[in-house]
């Protein structure tokens, strides 16, 4: 048999610079959005790749009623608010392999007007009816500037012990909507390629979860979710998010059924509910990453899916493995 060439344009083409290496969001608003449509779907239990947990509704539904509010105040921010880097800024970042809108630098002071407009949308919509909620706003409102970014800190380095498991997701959601906003007025060829593949080349952050994407050029290649300005990074498959070792890697889904495929598994179709969600698990540093696999729902929405899975979070963490990454929206009172 004949071997084809491989004329010079299909080489390019197999390139790796043909990838998108970055994906950066459209809009915050749109961001939002979304995330709060899918909310309203997985609070009422109507995504079949994700187990429903009916415990889980009432912290869905209000995390809808902050993805709400996130848009809202997202679509009435004015580039000045937004305080983009100037082109000099954006130079030093490039050359110095950087993010350029290192959340941990240098952070515009607009963001303690955010979380107040955060913190009236959602105390307006409260009315008072929710104790626990009224009581975690009155506190967060309570908080000076230094606190707030204090806590900001501890958030964004994930430090749990200085963080606030009740005030942080709404510190978080203040943070997002600000960073998802200025991200989206970034263009790709500004951001540097990072040395790790751990942190958002955008803004620093850790990610949340990964996604298999479809479509286009970035068709069966795995994206990684920052849990801050939204962007999305590739990262190739078979590889820990938190350590970067690919030796011992394995996967868990809910389903038996999601077990590891034999190499030649003949049953290859998408839309499979089973296989929409799994953990990537390394034996290496015993941590594990959600993959979100948009060929098996193509509504797929790492950030807020990652959320409602808490079910394959407690299976993992039985097994042994720690989550990788916190997401921002949900933090645990060990050390409160
Ligand atoms: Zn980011
Ligand atoms: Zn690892």
């Amino acid at each position: 048999m004949v071997q084809r060439i491989i004329e010079r344009g299909e080489i390019e083409s197999l390139d790796h610079t043909a990838l998108p290496r970055l994906l950066l969001p459209e809009t915050a608003e749109a961001t939002f959005t979304a995330r709060t449509k899918r909310l309203a779907d997985l609070a009422a239990g109507k995504v079949a790749g994700i187990a429903f947990n009916p415990a889980l509704s009432g912290y869905l539904n209000l995390m809808r009623e902050v993805t709400a509010a996130q848009a809202e105040i997202a679509a009435e921010l004015s580039a000045t608010d937004l305080d983009m880097p100037d082109q000099k800024s954006l130079d030093l970042a490039l050359e110095h392999m950087m993010p350029p809108l290192a959340a941990q630098l240098k952070r515009p002071a607009i963001w303690h007007a955010i979380l107040n407009k955060l913190i009236d949308k959602l105390a307006h919509s409260n009315n008072g009816e929710r104790i626990e909620l009224n009581a975690v706003l009155t506190s967060l409102r309570a908080l000076n500037e230094e606190e707030l970014d204090e806590q900001a800190d501890a958030v964004l380095a994930q430090r749990h012990e200085d963080v606030n498991p009740a005030q942080a997701p709404f510190i978080a959601a203040a943070l997002q909507i600000l960073w998802t906003a200025r991200a989206a007025k970034l263009k790709q060829q500004q951001v540097p390629m990072l040395e790790t593949f751990t942190l958002c080349p955008v803004c620093g952050s850790h990610p949340v979860a990964s996604v298999i994407r479809i479509g286009g050029q970035s068709q069966g290649y795995r994206y990684l979710t920052c849990g801050m300005c939204a962007s999305q990074w590739h990262m190739v498959r078979i590889k820990c998010a938190s350590c970067e070792q690919n030796g011992k890697i394995s996967y868990q889904g809910l389903d038996p059924i999601d077990a590891p495929e034999p190499a030649a598994a003949p049953d290859n179709k998408a839309n499979d509910p089973r296989k929409y969600v799994r953990a990537e698990t390394c034996g290496d540093c015993h941590c594990y990453t959600k993959i979100f696999n948009q060929e098996h729902d193509y509504n797929a929405e790492p950030f807020v899916d990652d959320l409602a899975s808490l079910t394959l979070d407690i299976l993992v963490s039985e097994a042994g493995y720690t989550r990788g990454n916190t997401n921002p929206l949900l933090w645990f009172g060990e050390n409160a």
